[in-house]
């Protein structure tokens, strides 16, 4: 009975949701008194780091059906690979790879499962409890998994990833994965640029900036601040930003630790992908904009004036700490 963490990775790199998966897993498996386990699928370097974030042994499945991704493929060997090392809850991070597997892998295992948790579960008998945000953001709700076995994906940025190790033994995992159904033709990474998901910080425009020609200084504050960049969906709409870049409820959710918002008006529908953002800072020339009353600081003024001086603000800050 130990927990399973699917550490996942991206051209054979772990990012920072795998580490927070871990440190999710490993307090998980703590509650339950039991070991912390991570499964790699395919190639990847340096499995054994795993072990600073709470990996007590690496399993490492590799085969040549693991080539590229495919959600029925991966599922199955996840699936196997948890009744092989006897785990009896699977954890997971709610990436797009995580959310087109955690229900299937579920499915598999007879697994009670949650989705997109954004706390550490407690334990209730031999139940566990985890909280999730929904209705948009607006509440959080806890479920009781009552099944033996267990799956949770957890949400981006709901935990910090904490070193607590040193490097974990790696051993070898043999099993059968079934032939991918469906074949990767081509993949297009955006490269060069803080994924949104992953960042710490996003710079976000709206409408309120006019036109695409004006997303200059958008950029530069995201470059000062080492932050990824985010829009409202009519930008998107309009082609003046990719659609990657689109937030809310239609778009990607995110958890950054600061969201700044800048000529967005702060319209539900945006606000369900952002309001879990720690620190919400909104610049509207517009004092009576919704956003203000989900913020924690705000600036009435214009974007252009306001950004400029900001960009110049942080620079000088930065001058000075070097
Ligand atoms: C089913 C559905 C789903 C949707 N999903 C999403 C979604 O996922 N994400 C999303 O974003 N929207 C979504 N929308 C659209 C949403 O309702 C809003 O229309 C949209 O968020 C508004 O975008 P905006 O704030 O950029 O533009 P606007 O509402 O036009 O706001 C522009 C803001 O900029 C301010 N401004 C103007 N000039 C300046 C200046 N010089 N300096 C500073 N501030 C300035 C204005 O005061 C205003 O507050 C959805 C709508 C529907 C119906």
């Amino acid at each position: 009975m130990s927990v399973l963490v699917f550490a996942e990775a991206t051209q054979g790199q772990f990012k920072k949701a795998a580490f927070e998966a871990l440190t999710y897993g490993r307090q998980t498996a703590e509650l339950l008194g039991t070991a912390c386990h991570a499964l790699v699928l395919g190639p990847a370097d340096n499995l054994a780091q795993l072990g600073r974030y709470g990996a007590q042994k690496v399993w490492h499945v590799t085969h040549d059906h693991l080539a590229s991704f495919d959600s029925q493929s991966w599922a199955a060997a996840i699936a196997q690979a948890a009744e092989k090392t006897g785990a009896s809850v699977v954890i997971m991070s709610h990436t797009s790879t995580g959310k087109s597997i955690a229900g299937r892998v579920a499915i598999r295992l007879g697994a009670g499962s949650v989705s997109g948790a954004s706390q550490v579960p407690s334990l209730e008998g031999n139940e566990l409890h985890v909280v999730k945000p929904v209705f948009s953001g607006k509440a959080y709700a806890t479920f009781a998994i009552k099944t033996e076995k267990k799956v949770i994906s957890v949400m981006g940025n709901a935990v910090r990833p904490e070193e607590v190790g040193g490097e974990a033994p790696v051993e070898q995992l043999s099993i059968e994965v079934p032939a991918p159904r469906v074949q990767v033709v081509e993949v297009q990474r955006v490269e060069g640029q803080v994924p949104l998901p992953e960042a710490e910080i996003v710079v976000s425009g709206g409408r309120g900036l006019k036109g695409p020609e004006n997303w200059g200084m958008i950029e530069e504050l995201a470059k000062v601040l080492g932050a990824a960049t985010a829009c409202s969906r009519p930008v998107a709409d309009a082609g003046w930003r990719p659609h990657h870049e689109h937030v809310g409820q239609t778009g990607i959710a995110i958890r950054p630790n600061l969201y700044i918002a800048i000529g967005i008006s702060g319209a539900i529908q945006h606000l369900a992908g952002v309001n879990n953002s720690k620190v919400i800072v909104v610049i509207n020339k517009d004092p009576e904009a919704p956003f203000f009353k989900a913020a924690d600081y705000g600036v009435v003024g214009d974007a252009f004036e306001v950004v400029p001086r900001l960009i110049e603000a942080i620079k000088r800050f930065k001058a000075q700490q070097n």
